[in-house]
């Protein structure tokens, strides 16, 4: 009966466990991204690295669906390109689904860089692009091997976020645009962006869309963050940022919210590389994300 009773006790502490989040695994994931080179739509590098993506979330997701988009290029309207948008999905039965999303592709030219030389030249995109997804690619391995049973959970690795020229929201988060018109039931309850989340010197205001979209769930993870002494996730409002946690909002109206540390000195410009990117950053924000998801499970 003592026996019995260990084996329960065991059972259940195991059944609570919130797995660990490496951030140094996360870090790997965001060179091996910067490893493929430039990886804007259009260039070979974008296609390689999809395949990639694919390959590795193939045995890490209880189901994944590649949606491909043929579009024209918004500013060179005689070539055709194809957008990717990639979605891992776990625990199908579950209708209380929480969706993750980062965008994977990089900026086609470095339009911030102080350099004017520069400014035609494709970013490598170490902080925008590879640090989101850098995250999502360690959560697939997590939620593959602590699979939820209340929870669903959705990674979408967004493609054709940053397209877009200076002012012209029209042409940012192309991606975003086109998955919320082929997004299948059931409908996510909220959706959590994560875009620039690697900076060395980390600060995450509360972004001014994610405060007016998402208000409570956006209280609700600043307040764990800081219960879990990550300090860096002020009580601020930051100013309102053109996200695909905005548009997937304006097309379909689910609460959404950004994850973002836009105060990066390097955004838009060659200087955005993995040597500004820190091991540290991805581990607050996985770790976050992670424990907010299995609380959830285990509520
Ligand atoms: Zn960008």
């Amino acid at each position: 009966m003592i026996r019995l009773f260990y084996i329960l006790f065991f059972a259940i502490i195991q059944a609570q466990q919130i797995p660990l989040f490496d951030g140094d695994i996360a870090f790997s994931y965001l060179k091996k991204q910067c490893d493929f080179g430039e990886r804007y739509p259009g260039s070979q590098n974008h296609i390689d690295l999809k395949n990639y993506l694919v390959s590795f979330l193939s045995d890490k997701s209880d189901e994944l669906i590649v949606y491909d988009h043929e579009i024209n290029h918004p500013y060179n309207k005689n070539e055709k390109i194809i957008l990717y948008n990639i979605l891992a999905r776990y625990n199908l039965d579950s209708q209380n689904r929480i969706l993750l999303m980062a965008h994977w592709d990089t900026r086609e030219i470095a339009d911030k860089d102080s350099n004017k030389m520069n400014q035609a030249k494709p970013i490598i995109g170490a902080n925008d692009g590879a640090s989101g997804i850098s995250i999502l690619m360690h959560l697939s391995e997590i939620f593959s091997s602590y699979p939820f049973n209340n929870i669903g959970v959705d990674l979408l690795f967004v493609d054709g976020e940053d397209m877009g020229r200076h002012g012209d929201l029209e042409n940012f988060s192309i991606g975003t645009k086109l998955f919320s018109k082929t997004m299948s039931k059931p409908i996510p309850k909220l959706a959590i962006c994560l875009d620039m989340v690697a900076d060395k010197d980390p600060e995450f205001k509360i972004e001014y869309f994610s405060y007016i979209q998402a208000e409570k769930d956006v209280l609700e993870l600043w307040d764990l963050a800081n219960s879990l002494g990550y300090s860096e996730f002020v009580y601020e409002l930051s100013q309102p940022i053109y996200d695909d946690h905005r548009a997937l909002f304006v097309e379909t109206g689910i609460p959404s919210l950004d994850i973002i540390d836009f105060d990066y000195p390097y955004w838009h410009t060659l200087e955005d590389t993995v040597d500004k990117c820190s091991p540290y950053t991805l581990g607050i924000v996985g770790t976050l994300v992670c424990e907010y998801l299995y609380r959830k499970e285990h509520d």
